[in-house]
């Protein structure tokens, strides 16, 4: 037939339809370890209680409507976001050096950014390797075309390519963007340390790269949130200007609320006033104005001391625990005799776990084991429990055998 569209099928995203084959599968020992939410030790989503709370509480209040929010979103939200990642007492936020807008959630967040960065930055954009699928394709569909790979991960050394970094960021052309991940780095759970990020700092400041932090775990990787911010901070601390993408999916659960905050930290007020006028103006043509409640949630929360001390608690619950989870599969691992070194397992932070499994691997532990994980060897924490985990090293046992 003649359509009007001339369409090819797009391939479907990987995760979504591992957590459909997942949900289809009868086995009643299969184990998810794709998705990244976070999971209870019952293996069930976790709704926060100080989530609920604050639900009840805007639910019942009688001065709240639903007319439109301002095209940035809701102000307390927005300023209680930026003290949460800089800090209160940050010189930024006293010199008034920064625009932030309320976003689609952590994805929204970069996507403003890369919006905002091919009207007033050059490129070429350097996205991790490897890095969280979607990046790639936010930058390519806000219209980037030169977008490069840097080093990250030494499958030798389970750890950081720190040197390569390094090397490419300094070999980089001056002015290019850097996407980096501040904390908990998603597929892989290296970060560099503080003196590693201290030196990355110094290069990217050298050659006028624009660096962009896509900060979607604060809290949710160490269950301190001050330290999930400390990269974030000392480049912030070297005045320099910079991007943050924050999002509430994790550290609050608000998954589908879609809540988060995209940052601009300026080099002077004036400077920030400009960056925040063409956020609006950008936000304007794309979706208008954000969506309400998520964000109230998440203002209610981090505005009252009480409430506040109540979510830093349950953050608490969900990092240890992964934590936890961590250990238990590196123990049940040493307890077989696993071939093979496995400390990364408990050196990397955050939700994700990047085995070593290989793509051949993988695919033998979901059609003999029903355990569903990417092929990249990624495995989300979080789908770990106490009534599984050793299940699960059993059969990464039988399958490096
Ligand atoms: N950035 C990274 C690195 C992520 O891992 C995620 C979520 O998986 C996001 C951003 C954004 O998630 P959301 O749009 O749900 O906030």
């Amino acid at each position: 037939t003649n359509s009007l569209f001339k369409t090819t099928l797009a391939p479907p995203d990987v995760i979504f339809e591992l957590t459909a084959s997942y949900k289809a599968d009868t086995d009643p020992n299969k184990i998810n370890l794709g998705v990244g939410a976070y999971r209870d030790n019952d293996g069930k989503p976790w709704v926060l209680p100080v989530v609920k709370k604050a639900e009840h509480a805007i639910v019942g209040d009688n001065s709240l409507d639903h007319e439109y929010l301002p095209i940035d979103g809701i102000k307390q939200f927005t300023e209680a976001s930026v003290r949460l990642i800089l800090g209160q007492n940050s010189p930024a936020i006293a010199e008034q050096r920064y625009a932030s807008a309320q976003t689609i959630s952590g994805t929204g967040a970069c996507r403003l950014g890369a919006d905002f960065l091919y009207q007033f930055a050059k490129g070429p954009v350097y996205i991790s390797n490897p890095t969280w699928a979607n990046h790639r394709a936010i930058f390519q569909n806000a219209g980037f075309d030169d977008i490069r790979e840097y080093p990250y991960w030494d499958p030798k050394t389970r750890g950081l390519a720190f040197e390569a970094l390094l090397d490419c960021f300094h070999k980089a052309p001056n002015g290019s963007i850097l996407l980096l991940h501040p904390c908990a780095h998603n597929p892989t759970g290296v970060d560099p340390t503080l003196e590693q990020w201290a030196q990355i700092a110094a290069i990217a400041k050298e050659k006028n790269h624009v660096v962009f932090f896509d900060c979607a775990y604060q809290g949710f990787a160490s269950g301190d949130l001050e330290k999930d911010a400390q990269a974030v901070r000392y480049f912030v601390s070297q005045g320099m200007e910079l991007l943050i993408a924050q999002s509430y999916a994790k550290n609050f659960g608000l998954y589908n609320e879609r809540t988060g905050c995209l940052s601009i930290i300026s080099k002077t007020p004036q400077g920030a006033k400009e960056a925040s006028s063409q956020l609006c103006k950008i936000i304007r043509a794309n979706y208008s104005n954000p969506p309400a409640f998520g964000a109230r949630i998440v203002q209610t929360v981090l505005n009252n001391p009480q409430l506040n001390e109540e979510w830093i608690h349950q953050l608490k619950t969900m990092a240890n625990r992964i934590i936890e989870m961590r250990q238990a599969l590196y123990s049940s691992l040493l307890t077989l005799k696993t071939p093979g070194t496995w400390n990364h397992i408990v050196d990397q932070i955050g939700m994700f776990s990047f085995t070593g499994l290989t793509p051949a691997q993988v695919k033998v532990l979901r059609d003999k084991y029903h355990v569903y994980m990417t092929t990249n060897g990624r495995i989300s924490m979080a789908g770990l429990n106490t009534s599984n985990v050793h299940r699960f090293a059993e059969a990464v046992d039988w399958v490096v055998r």
